[in-house]
């Protein structure tokens, strides 16, 4: 690919004798959609953290623009535009929605402090379907939206690359369309994303191209219809009892 806005290079982490992510290469280009399927285990979560800086890779690299980020500190790596969300939403809860969508602000790409943070935090609240509702106590809100709102917080570091994780899970089927629209929109205006995810419709409706993970190894990669209607691929996922 030429000039990948990422790029994976033998990524690899071991756990103790647990080979978590083995050996992954894979490129994301800029405004590209990049889908990161595979069951449960199989290390996508683990492949984010090592992006993100929040885990150590044990062998391997990761490039932003051709410069290495892996090893950096976290804080750095988002500094630079890689911003992601968590399979368990991570909110803090002794601050209210609005409190909690500034403090991604204020380690982003594009630092913004005081009013400017407050400002541009209440558009990102817009943004995500939570407009007025920036003064409530995240103890109060359902869970769909915690999720909006750590949607926001992480779209107030101005991410390059934004990760989401499995953030559609635990949806209702209304909600998992207002989702869907809402990612598709973050897309539409030229995001580049790696999106974990395990709904079909979403995969099939937002990826430009998918990477499937078993037990830590890239099995394969292609466009969407390809990957899912991969043999390999579909056995990893039914599990391979033969
Ligand atoms: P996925 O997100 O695809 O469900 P994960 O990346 O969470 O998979 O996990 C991949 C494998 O690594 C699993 O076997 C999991 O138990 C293991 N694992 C993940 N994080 C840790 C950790 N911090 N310590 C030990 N093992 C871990
Ligand atoms: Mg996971």
């Amino acid at each position: 690919m030429a000039n990948p806005i990422l790029s994976l290079r033998g990524v690899t982490k071991r756990f103790g004798g647990l080979v978590a992510v083995n050996a992954m290469d894979f490129d994301v280009a800029e405004r590209e959609v990049v889908g990161l399927l595979g069951p449960n285990g199989s290390g996508k979560s683990t492949t984010l953290n090592l992006v993100s800086g929040a885990l150590p890779l044990t062998a391997g690299n990761v490039t932003l623009w051709g410069s290495q980020i892996s090893g950096l500190p976290a804080q750095t790596i988002t500094r630079k535009g890689v911003s992601r969300t968590f399979q368990l939403v991570r909110l803090l809860p002794s601050m209210n929605v609005r409190e909690n969508v500034v403090a991604g602000a204020v380690f982003g790409h594009r630092r913004r402090w005081g009013r400017e943070a407050h400002d541009h935090a209440e558009q990102l609240l817009e943004r995500v379907g939570l407009g007025g509702k920036g003064d409530l106590s995240v103890g109060q809100l359902t869970y769909i939206d915690t999720k909006r709102v750590e949607l926001a917080r992480t779209l107030a570091s101005d991410p390059k690359v934004l990760l989401l994780d499995e953030w559609l899970a635990g949806l209702n089927p209304t909600e998992l369309q207002i989702g869907i629209t809402l990612i598709k929109s973050l897309r539409d205006e030229g995001r580049t994303i790696i999106l974990v995810e395990h709904v079909m419709d979403a995969i099939r409706s937002l990826c430009d191209r998918c990477v499937v993970m078993a037990a830590g190894t890239k099995i394969a990669e292609g466009t969407p219809t390809d990957v899912l209607s991969d043999k390999e691929v579909i056995r990893a996922y039914l599990g391979d009892d033969d």
